[in-house]
């Protein structure tokens, strides 16, 4: 239709007038077996991860990222040119595609960003069911997450007032093995785990017993799928009931202490489902997680705080990606949604396994990272692709000519104020000046060995000599192929040129070209200045007296070779939002650097990180409603 509707009006056309493929019939389409598709309803199923086991010795398909210039207000539409990218390579060439995206959050879906689903006639539908609760995945990471948030605080509470024979004999009561999470515990402590509770030593009862948990290090903090800022501190444990008599004295113990919320997206149990495996990685990720150190300055885990074992029976269900379709009927694995700043922004490792095993060696996996491609696609390289070993062979670098004239010095927009004339008339300088931004991103993806190609995502005021200037800008940079992309208003149909060029560009790269910009085993320092500098175009990088102490603590906890994972702004290649374009003649400062060792990273803060986005005076949430007639959504966008 023209003019083309609102994407829920569009999802709601495309569901009520084509109608849906039955999800078991979408699951055939590419080779799943009935026993590997666990039925949902009628548009989603989940894929058992048994679907890429059963394939292991089969060949991988054709790997492409698609990522994006830094972003703007403006918007540049990365999920819908992965979506109307993997139509066109479905529908339109007929090539067996799976696009695999992140599962949006659903503070920002009724705060100010609306959904995630792709847009326009590039998206994936029902656009209501995608963008709200799914299948569960992003409750059970707030279970599981709250879980061990609820373990450290009880854990100090009944330290705090017990002896270490008492503690002990409360934990091992008579008659009553270890568990299998308390025999990593003894492990760890070099304690014989094949002992019996009674045989223990008292030095060794009291060692098992008390964690000593220093609350001055606690990172660990309570996380919500909600934008509400004022839990972003909190004081917990102020009832008269969490204090506690001190041991061996009369004194109270109040046991309050200043904690906070993060969004669950944020929490370091996403980025594990992110990364991990399978069922046996994902157990050990999870009980690898740090919460804080003990007085001794011991890291404290969750496996440490015999939790780990019930977070993966809590996450054992969102380790399976989620199988819906597009409006064009292509397959699309959603799943995990990470963070973009503190942790890696892209979707799961396991998504993209299945999806490539599943389209053969002939076929698509097109996956999405988050943010700009100084960030999504540095991270989705240098962390997701190092834990999975899968090797891309293109990246997709989306890029808008009203976000390019930004980039170039055009004025600032404002929410629901009309655009001004440098974005809805003709102006080839702008776009040109801005071009850098996308020069910058195609000269960083080529560091990694893989073909670039330039997707001018087509908007209704783009002149031919705007979007001529993008793509000989592209072509003089050293892209592969830049091509012209109408998806959003038409579909597959609209991304065939943009589909034929990614095609080619995977034909033509060996997956063996494929290499990374650091050798995890350099200092963590080395590995910052590697990214500042090579990636962000930093002269180079200070840090602060925190995170020098903090590289030290890393480095001596045996976590020094973790892969970086820098969180900064994503509207600027430095730490000033502000700063369009290119920006030159600056240093990322570090000001502190966060551990997610479960996970597999450590996360250096440059700049102000929001964890808990705020709400606006008017959020999306007064749109939303349910039409009583029929019981549709409405008003989601
Ligand atoms: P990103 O992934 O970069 O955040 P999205 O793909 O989610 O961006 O798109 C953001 C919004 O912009 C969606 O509502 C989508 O419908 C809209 N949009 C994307 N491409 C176009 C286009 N070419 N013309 C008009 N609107 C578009």
């Amino acid at each position: 239709k023209t003019p083309v509707p609102s994407d829920i009006e569009v999802s709601q056309q495309i569901v009520k007038e084509v109608g849906l493929l039955p999800v078991a019939d979408v699951a055939k389409q590419v080779g799943l077996k009935d026993d590997e598709v666990i039925p949902w309803g009628i548009a989603k199923a989940k894929i058992p991860l048994k679907a890429r086991d059963s394939r292991k010795d089969l060949p991988d398909g054709n790997y492409v990222v698609v990522t994006g210039i830094n972003p703007t207000p403006l918007g540049e539409g990365k999920s819908t040119t992965t979506i109307g990218l993997a139509q066109a390579l479905g529908a339109v060439l007929g090539k067996p595609t799976i696009a695999c995206i992140r599962q949006p959050s659903q503070g920002p879906t009724f705060g100010i960003k609306g959904g995630a689903a792709g847009g326009g006639y590039a998206q994936v539908v029902p656009m209501e069911e995608f963008n709200l609760h799914l299948t569960g995945d992003i409750h059970a990471v707030t279970a599981a997450n709250n879980l061990l948030a609820a373990a450290i605080d009880t854990r100090m509470f009944h330290e705090c007032s017990q002896s270490d024979e008492a503690l002990y004999k409360r934990l091992c009561p008579e008659g009553k093995g270890f568990s299998p999470v308390m025999k990593r515990r003894l492990k760890k402590l070099g304690i014989d785990a094949t002992k019996k509770p009674a045989d223990l030593t008292a030095e060794e009862r009291s060692a098992f017993a008390r964690l000593d948990i220093d609350p001055d290090t606690i990172t660990w903090q309570r996380v919500l799928d909600t934008c509400d800022r004022h839990l972003r501190e909190v004081q917990v444990g102020i009832g008269a009931k969490e204090t506690v008599k001190a041991k061996g004295g009369d004194g109270r113990i109040q046991h309050c202490r200043k904690s906070g919320f993060d969004i669950t997206v944020a929490s370091e149990v996403m980025a594990v489902l992110a990364l991990a495996r399978d069922l046996a990685d994902l157990r050990e990720k999870l009980g690898a997680m740090v919460i804080g150190y003990s007085r001794a300055g011991k890291p404290i885990t969750a496996d440490d705080l015999g939790c780990g074992g019930a977070l993966a029976v809590l996450m054992k269900d969102a380790i399976m990606p989620t199988l819906m379709q597009t409006v064009e009927r292509t397959p699309v694995l959603v799943h995990a949604g990470p963070f973009a700043n503190i942790a890696t922004g892209n979707s799961s490792v396991v998504a993209d396994e299945i999806a490539l095993k599943l389209v053969g060696q002939d076929g698509f996996c097109v996956t999405e990272a988050g943010f700009g491609a100084d960030i999504g696609m540095e991270k989705f390289f240098n962390i997701k692709c190092r834990y999975s070993g899968l090797k891309p062979k293109c990246a997709v670098i989306v890029a808008t000519v009203r976000a390019l004239k930004m980039h170039g010095g055009g004025p600032p927009v404002s929410a629901g104020k009309p655009l001004s004339k440098e974005y809805t008339e003709e102006n080839v300088e702008l776009v040109t000046k801005g071009a850098a931004n996308l020069v910058k991103h195609i000269e960083n993806a080529k560091k990694f060995g893989v073909n670039v190609v330039v997707a001018v995502n087509q908007f209704k005021n783009d002149t031919p000599a705007e979007i001529e200037a993008v793509k000989k800008a592209s072509m003089d940079a050293g892209a592969y192929d830049a091509v012209l992309s109408n998806h959003w208003a038409k579909g597959g149909e609209g991304a065939a040129d943009l589909a034929a060029a990614v095609v080619k560009a995977c034909n033509d790269n060996d997956a063996a070209n494929f290499k990374f910009l650091y050798d995890v085993n350099k200092t963590i320092k080395e590995k910052i200045e590697i990214i500042s500098k090579e990636i962000y175009g930093a002269d180079g990088v200070e840090f602060a007296d925190l995170a020098n102490k903090q590289i030290e603590q890393y480095e001596k906890s045996g976590f020094g070779n973790l892969p970086i994972c820098i969180a900064k702004t994503q509207y600027s290649f430095s730490c000033d939002a502000s700063a369009k374009g290119v920006p030159t003649g600056f240093n990322i400062t570090v000001r502190e650097i966060r551990s997610c060792a479960g996970a597999g990273f450590l996360y250096p803060i440059c700049g102000e990180i929001m964890t808990v986005p705020g709400l606006p005076t008017r959020p999306g949430f007064y749109d939303v409603d349910v039409d009583l007639e029929t019981g549709d959504v409405i008003g989601l966008f």
